[in-house]
């Protein structure tokens, strides 16, 4: 039982953790879990190889990672441009920019997880070159990129994909970490990430995987329910700032981490993933590249609902102990469930 309040030093504000009421009545939604068995081809899948889009467009007939402009952007080179000026308070700006969508292979029934380390490996180097070509257009200021995977999250289409939002902004979240760790290195003349993995490694109780080069772990401070962090041992300004070995490394761990993930319910694990990657405009002094996995769920089937304290008030309120999840994370197999891997041995326990 954890009830106190945690600083999150990356957003330099405060998490309420307050394991203690995790088991109160709950009478709310539960969402379906739509676990059925998919084809590895679906003549109607917009991102299958060789098929159509909505744009009309039509997809390679490729056989590994396959990237393309989304046809649907939300920023790009066609937004309008110029624009009427607002009332004099108000701001705006066109909507320039880049959106790209990754498959991560041809097959539609496979996830992350389940894709073997060295494609796993392949799709990390294809996002290196991605964040390079982007980052180097004139006018982009930050390559955000983000999978978001399940039903529960929005995501129709299963078929495996992540996407890219090259912009001409850098989005919040990554402003708000580069000044807490250009701050903390000033202050301590330390990375604020090495002090963190430090923490975490002395500590032991939240580490998920671990190699020479990377390792996974839920953050002390973290805000959600199993929320995941993937980062390399050095401080590196992006994924494409990685050496090929640490890269191999972070391969490996990402890979064994969301395994495990999957292994926890034995079902494909939703999440909103995100690459944690410096501004391309300038150089950051102390920004460490990581992942952040954010899944939305509490339990199989139940929501962790965003309201009051997190859309009101700014501020997480999470109901499980980080150390409780990491544990439940620690005993199930690194081998995923559908190649013969163990789910969690107390499984009817748990129930
Ligand atoms: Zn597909």
């Amino acid at each position: 039982m954890v009830w106190e309040q945690r600083w999150h030093p990356l957003r330099r504000e405060w998490v309420i953790i307050s394991s203690h009421r995790n088991e109160r009545p709950w009478q709310g939604e539960r969402v379906a879990e739509a676990e059925r068995s998919l084809p590895p081809y679906v003549p109607d899948c917009y991102l299958c190889p060789g098929n159509a889009r909505s744009s009309g467009r039509r997809n390679e007939r490729y056989s590994g990672v396959y990237v393309f402009d989304n046809d649907h952007p939300c920023v790009g080179a066609e937004a309008p441009s110029p624009l009427a000026a607002p009332a004099p308070m108000y701001r705006n700006s066109p909507a320039t920019g880049c959106a790209r969508v990754v498959c991560y292979t041809p097959r539609h029934d496979l996830t992350l997880a389940q894709l073997p380390e060295s494609e796993v490996l392949g799709l990390l180097q294809a996002l290196q070159a991605q964040y390079r070509e982007l980052g180097a257009q004139p006018g982009v200021r930050h390559v955000l990129v983000f999978e978001n995977k399940g039903e529960v999250v929005g995501v129709s289409n299963p078929h495996p994909h992540c996407q890219i939002y090259a912009t001409n902004f850098v989005f919040t979240t990554i402003e708000l970490e580069a000044e807490a760790q250009a701050a903390y290195l000033a202050e301590h003349g330390r990375p604020l990430f090495q002090d963190v993995l430090g923490a975490e490694e002395a500590d032991g109780r939240r580490l998920l995987v671990r190699r020479d080069r990377a390792l996974s772990f839920i953050p002390y401070f973290a805000r959600y329910p199993y929320e995941t962090y993937v980062a390399p041992r050095e401080t590196r300004a992006s994924l494409a700032h990685l050496t090929p070995a640490e890269l191999g490394d972070f391969a490996a761990v990402l890979r064994e981490t969301l395994i495990r993930l999957d292994n926890l319910w034995r079902m494909s694990f939703p999440y909103v993933m995100v690459l944690h990657q410096s501004p391309t405009d300038r150089a950051l002094p102390g920004f460490h590249f990581h992942i952040e996995i954010h899944p939305p769920l509490r339990k199989p089937g139940l929501l962790k609902y965003l309201a009051g304290p997190e859309i009101g008030g700014g501020n997480f309120l999470n109901d499980t102990a980080p150390e409780e999840k990491a544990a439940e994370l620690q005993a199930v197999s690194n081998v995923h469930y559908t190649n013969g891997g163990e789910g969690r041995r107390d499984e009817a326990a748990a129930r």
